[in-house]
């Protein structure tokens, strides 16, 4: 079964060709480059990115996949959540590929995506029930699943999600768009030394960070006001941002666990990238016999790899030869 799949949720342009499982081609352009010098996604700038770059990311996708246009089954395109503009241009990409190739489409959730994406290129299945962590730029979200596809929303952020908290304080810090990579880099020379205040481990599987973001803002505004900012360790700083968030998520992890049976953790989003993040969690889940997975690096941020494996995994669902 050969699926091509569209994702153009955000601010990445992406085409990926898979042969059930496996990956025949990912490519992706990103407006990163772009994008850094508004600090954030402009919507239309990011629409207008999308269409100049969609031709050659289509035309590289097939030539490295080396199949023919006759031999696709199936397209598959991210339906939602994102930015409405972009997600309109791969939805009409994905209809005229299906309607010129006479051939079915998926409509796919991004954030499903995300979290299915830990099963590309990996021989091991997961061990049901799961338990699902989406960390992104717009989204924090926790979802356990008793079966495949079978999603129960658990819980997901009031306000910032911690990939916008990332990038915020990045900003604020006068460092640019995405804001993650930098805090990491930054925390490898830091210690814990900011107390920052540990949000909302309250009795919900809800999220909040807006105040975290908060706290670290008036760090930084009180030492310029002091005009001592040369003092404001920002590797410590950094750090101890880091530490705090994965804090509060492993929290929330250890929550569920305690009151549930789980047999597999799986993580998503451009925020899994962050070694120190899945380290930590990893510890936790130590000798617990529960199994994490997690994306490969390259399929952290947005790729339409992730929404190819997702539709596979629904055309199996209602495939007759196929029980999970
Ligand atoms: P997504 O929304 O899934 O495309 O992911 C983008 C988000 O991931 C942005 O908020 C980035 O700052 C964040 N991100 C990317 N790389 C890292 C990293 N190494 N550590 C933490 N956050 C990251
Ligand atoms: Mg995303």
């Amino acid at each position: 079964m050969i699926i091509l799949a569209v994702e153009t949720s955000c601010d990445e342009t992406s085409i990926a060709v898979l042969e059930n499982k496996k990956v025949l081609s990912n490519i992706t352009i990103s407006q990163i480059w772009e994008q850094q010098k508004y600090g954030g996604i402009v919507p239309d700038l990011a629409a207008k990115l999308h269409l100049e770059n969609m031709q050659e990311v289509l035309k590289k996708a097939l030539a490295k996949a080396q199949i023919e246009q006759e031999k696709i089954d199936y397209i598959a395109y991210t339906e939602k959540p994102g930015l409405v503009i972009c997600l309109q241009i791969g939805k009409v990409i994905a209809e005229t590929l299906a309607l010129y190739l006479n051939k079915p489409l998926i409509p796919c959730n991004h954030l499903e995506g995300h979290i299915y994406a830990s099963l590309l290129e990996n021989t091991e299945e997961w061990k049901f029930p799961v338990l699902a962590l989406v960390i992104s730029g717009g989204h924090t979200q926790l979802y356990y699943l008793k079966k495949h596809l079978d999603f129960e929303l658990l819980g997901q952020t009031l306000d910032d999600a911690v990939g916008e908290c990332l990038d915020k304080v990045s900003l604020l810090l006068g460092y640019t768009y995405p804001g993650g990579p930098v805090i990491e880099k930054l925390a490898l020379r830091g210690k814990n030394t900011y107390p920052l205040p540990l949000t909302k481990l309250d009795d919900t599987f809800d999220f909040s960070f807006s105040g975290l973001k908060t706290a670290v803002r008036r760090i930084i505004e009180r030492k310029k006001f002091e005009n001592n900012l040369t003092q404001l360790n920002i590797n410590d700083l950094a750090y101890s941002l880091q530490h705090t968030l994965a804090k509060i998520l492993t929290f929330k992890i250890k929550k569920f666990l305690n009151e549930n049976k789980i047999n597999t953790v799986v993580l998503g989003g451009g925020v899994i990238a962050n070694k120190y993040l899945t380290d930590y969690i990893q510890k936790f889940l130590q000798d617990k016999n529960i199994k994490l997975f997690l994306p490969q690096r390259k399929y952290c941020t947005d790729n339409a790899a992730m929404i190819g494996i997702l539709a596979y995994y629904k055309l199996m669902k209602t495939s007759k030869n196929f029980s999970f």
